[in-house]
């Protein structure tokens, strides 16, 4: 078995980054500028936003982080969003999810300028991605994809199976690899809370990738022998070993089915920094016009 270390793979992107950065700045005379929204108190959300401002730094990228208490109106955080957008000095921005539920994600989500929209949330940036157009990749599924071609995994050809359907990661990742491009060629299987039999069907998988956020969903029984295992997932579960009385797991049993597969992401520590590093790809090429002039 091979561990797949997106933390290491992220710090390689930020060392060879480096340099590109500088050569950007001096040409254009100014700097990547990412703008984050965090509503509310959840503690997840503010760990995820408090690594994506620390890369930012390390990468030599501005950022902004903008809080609002979980009470505010829906109003209130479009009328911020509508400043991003309008914001000339900002290149991309995200609004953390989940959002408070008294507030539409998906009118959050459509209010973003699609030309803005680093996390690749936009209708617009999906469809074209659906299309193979040029946009900003949904930011895990892009990490994702970048670890494949990192690994050299092929997947071409290759039978894979995601389990979870969302509009962040389950669906994009399934469209992605089925799509004709470096990275893709592959049949797909599509998985979710209805589907019968999923313990078979993940069982004959030459690739798993798992975004359903349950611990321990993924038996070693599941996988076939020479796998590869790519866990999505970050649950917070019990443990009273730990300083903090918990600990991140993956949806993996990783202990078990780390002895049966070829190569394997750990939870913490394998596709969450490659999230991360989607992001930054995607404000930088924002910031170069590379997508969208
Ligand atoms: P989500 O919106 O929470 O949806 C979960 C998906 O899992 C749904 O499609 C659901 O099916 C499916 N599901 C739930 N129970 C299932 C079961 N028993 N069998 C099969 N499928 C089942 O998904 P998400 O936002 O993609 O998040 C999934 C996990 O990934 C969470 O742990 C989240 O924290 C993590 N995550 C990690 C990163 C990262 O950077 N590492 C990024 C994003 C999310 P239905 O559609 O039928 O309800």
């Amino acid at each position: 078995m091979k561990l797949i270390d997106g933390k290491a793979v992220a710090e390689e992107i930020k060392i060879h980054w480096k340099q590109e950065v500088i050569e950007y700045k001096n040409k254009s005379g100014r700097v990547p500028h990412l703008a984050a929204i965090l509503v509310g108190d959840n503690a997840a959300s503010e760990s995820y936003v408090g690594n994506k401002v620390k890369s930012c730094a390390q990468v030599g990228f501005q950022s902004t982080l903008i809080k609002m208490e979980s009470d505010v109106t829906e109003e209130e955080l479009l009328d911020e969003i509508e400043k991003l957008n309008n914001d000339q000095d900002i290149d991309g921005f995200i609004v953390q999810l989940p959002l408070p539920k008294h507030i539409d994600e998906v009118k959050v989500i459509l209010a973003i300028d699609y030309k803005k929209d680093v996390d690749g949330f936009h209708p617009v940036n999906f469809g074209r991605m659906a299309q193979g157009l040029p946009c900003y990749l949904p930011a895990t599924p892009y990490g994702i994809t970048l670890l494949l071609e990192r690994y050299n995994i092929e997947t071409s050809g290759k039978h894979v199976v995601v389990v979870g359907r969302s509009n962040i990661v389950g669906t994009p990742i399934s469209i992605l690899l089925s799509r004709k491009s470096p990275a893709g060629d592959a049949t797909v299987t599509l998985t979710h809370s209805r589907t019968k039999n999923i313990s078979i069907i993940v069982s004959r998988a030459d690739i798993v990738i798992s975004a359903i956020g349950i611990p321990n969903f993924i038996t070693e029984d599941m996988i076939k022998e020479g796998a590869v295992v790519i866990d999505v997932g970050i649950n917070r579960i019990e443990d009273e070993t730990m300083a903090k009385g918990s600990r991140l797991v993956g949806d993996v049993d990783f202990n078990r089915v780390k002895n049966k597969c070829s190569f394997i992401t750990p939870v913490p520590g394998g596709v969450g920094p490659m999230t991360v590093m989607g992001l930054l790809l995607n404000t930088f090429k924002s910031a170069k016009k590379e997508i969208y002039s």
